[in-house]
């Protein structure tokens, strides 16, 4: 049996997160959406919100399932016996980084195999962090992520502007 690992921040899960998901599901017996839990405070979703998020957009794929980790990502494929970590690569954003952290990994983990899959072309362009910024500029993301994953990111954008309109009248 062939088990991938599919890791990221997932800050929420995208529908290029889920392009590549759908793609490796169908190379692999098994994907492991790998959430990975940093101490980030500059996320806007919880550990346990982004994991929510991912299972939500993904059951439908049946091979597909979703698990939280901490420390290296190499070492987490190890524990669930995954042979290969998959990324997916946007034009210009990512080669680079992914080039320098499958080296790192290979130097780990030698029997390891990295597998990218090129970002589709409407997806090219998507990303988690553009994302939360058009929505907090109140554009239209509902065609960029899963319906679960937009309706959360109205509630944290609803949540986050009372917060702060409740810090500017207390002080
Ligand atoms: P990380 O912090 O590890 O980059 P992300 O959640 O941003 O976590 O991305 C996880 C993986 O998904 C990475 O391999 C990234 O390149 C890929 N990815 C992100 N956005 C897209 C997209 N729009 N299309 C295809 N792959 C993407």
């Amino acid at each position: 049996m062939t088990t991938a690992v599919y890791p990221g921040t997932f800050d929420p899960v995208t529908n290029g997160h889920l392009d590549i998901a759908t793609r490796a599901a169908r190379l692999f017996d098994k994907v492991i959406i790998a959430v990975y839990d940093t101490p980030d405070k500059n996320l806007l979703f919880t550990i346990r919100e982004r994991m929510q998020l991912a299972r939500q957009s993904v059951v439908d794929l049946l091979n597909v399932e979703v698990q939280s980790y901490t420390g290296l990502t190499v070492d987490f494929a190890q524990r669930v016996r995954a042979e290969t970590l998959v990324r997916g690569l946007r034009i210009g954003a990512d080669f680079e980084g992914e080039f320098e952290m499958a080296l790192m990994n290979k130097n780990l983990a030698p029997d390891c195999e990295l597998v990218c899959l090129m970002a589709s072309l409407k997806y090219q362009f998507l990303s988690s962090s553009l994302l939360k910024e058009v929505a907090r500029l109140g554009g239209n993301i509902g065609d960029l992520v899963p319906k679960p994953v937009a309706d959360a990111l109205r509630e944290k954008l609803i949540i986050s502007r009372k917060t702060a309109s409740g810090r500017l009248q207390n002080s």
